[in-house]
């Protein structure tokens, strides 16, 4: 699949992904050994692009790769001398899921979230830092949810400086796994297993099955889409954040052989960022029926009707109450997630 961020191939189909993720980040039995670096200390030694990599694989260690990039970051005099490698940025690998070993990365593995960088130094970085596929520039402190908490507030995001954010985290449940992408300077970052473990507790009580699912506050899409392979006989994302309902739409696609639904109409030339009355934004079709909706979830009933289930899941900064009030009107049950 063609990413709509930069153009290239940084969304695979899910079969891809499963069948190399294994492999993805671990060395071969030629990779020279861990670093072992203390990443509170300061790092002296000069990394260029040859530093730790592998003859064989071609890959290096996460060290060596922001190590390069601290390097970099030195000699264009951003940083101290004595910088150490954790204030080189949050480093995130292009396709998560939990790796119990520090990753080996190869060529545009690895999305950066930096606190001090500019934009001529974001390019300088992926231009010759091969690893790196994206530089995002962190706005605000790293506590702050990115995205839109409500309709009535501004939306918070970062800023992509150069490359590409399109990343992906490998949901994993009892009914399989999803790849779920996300353009991450403007989707909020979540390792959050707890949510999936209330949805797989729906299926586990039967509460799944032939349901009508609403996904108040769809993100990306990754709940409603495992209510979906949950065995719900319809689900219904909704998000008023128009990044989010755009990876949704994404996700569904590159999902479309493991949810068997395939989308029959969507809504291209809309560019409303923040959603009000619902306005639907795609329909895929088959073993379960999926919408799309951008808008306040407080007016979708008018759109939709009633539900067996509504999920909330709203920003840690958000209380939830308003909004259990206000789909109690339309969800048999409801649900925070
Ligand atoms: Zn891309
Ligand atoms: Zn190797």
């Amino acid at each position: 699949m063609k990413c709509p961020t930069c153009g290239g191939n940084c969304v695979r189909y899910p079969e891809q992904v499963l069948d190399d993720i294994f492999q993805m980040y671990m060395a071969c039995s030629s990779c020279p050994p861990d670093p072992l670096c203390d990443k509170n200390a300061p790092l002296y030694e000069k990394i260029d692009a040859g530093t730790g990599k592998c003859a064989k694989c071609g890959k290096r260690h996460l060290d060596h790769v922001t190590g390069h990039v601290l390097t970099l970051l030195k000699e264009k005099g951003l940083f101290p001398p004595d910088a150490s490698l954790k204030e080189v940025g949050t480093p995130l690998i292009a396709f998560g899921y939990q790796v119990p070993y520090p990753p080996r990365l190869h060529e545009k593995s690895l999305v950066l979230i930096m606190d001090s960088v500019t934009e001529e130094m974001a390019g300088i970085i992926t231009a010759n830092v091969p690893e790196i596929k994206g530089v995002i520039k962190r706005k605000g402190h790293p506590s702050k949810s990115v995205g839109l908490s409500d309709t009535g507030s501004t939306p918070h995001t970062y800023e992509l400086l150069s490359g590409c954010d399109m990343r992906c985290d490998v949901v994993s449940s009892i009914f399989g796994e999803l790849c779920i992408y996300k353009n991450q300077s403007v989707i909020h970052i979540e390792f959050n297993n707890t949510k999936v473990k209330k949805i797989e507790a729906l299926y586990i009580n039967g509460e799944l099955d032939n349901a009508v699912v609403v996904d108040g506050f769809c993100g990306p899409g990754t709940l409603s889409l495992l209510c979906a392979l949950g065995g719900a006989k319809k689900v219904i994302l909704n998000d008023a954040w128009l990044p989010a309902v755009r990876n949704a739409i994404l996700n569904i696609k590159a999902n479309s052989a493991l949810l068997g639904a395939k989308i029959v109409f969507e809504l291209t030339e809309y560019t409303k960022l923040v959603g009000d009355e619902p306005v639907l934004m795609a329909k895929a079709g088959g073993r379960t029926e999926i919408l799309v909706y951008h808008g306040d979830i407080r007016k979708l009933a008018k759109a939709e009707g009633e539900c067996d289930i509504c999920l909330i899941d709203t920003f840690p900064s958000v209380n939830p109450a308003e909004y259990v009030l206000a789909c109690r009107d339309f969800a048999k049950k409801t649900v925070i997630i």
